[in-house]
């Protein structure tokens, strides 16, 4: 399984525990991230980070 995120490979329990991310951080970052395209689609987003 991978994070929807950050697209790392997460292992079982931390899928379980922060699905479908792999960490605390990419599930707030996910959130933030759909609250601000959300609320400025046109603003073009940049996918390209690495981590
Ligand atoms: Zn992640």
């Amino acid at each position: 399984m991978r994070c929807l995120n950050c697209k790392k490979t997460v292992n079982a329990e931390n899928f379980k525990k922060f699905q479908p991310f792999c960490s605390a951080r990419c599930k707030s970052l996910d959130l933030a991230d759909w609250l601000s395209e959300t609320n400025k689609i046109s603003e073009p987003l940049d996918m390209n980070s690495e981590d």
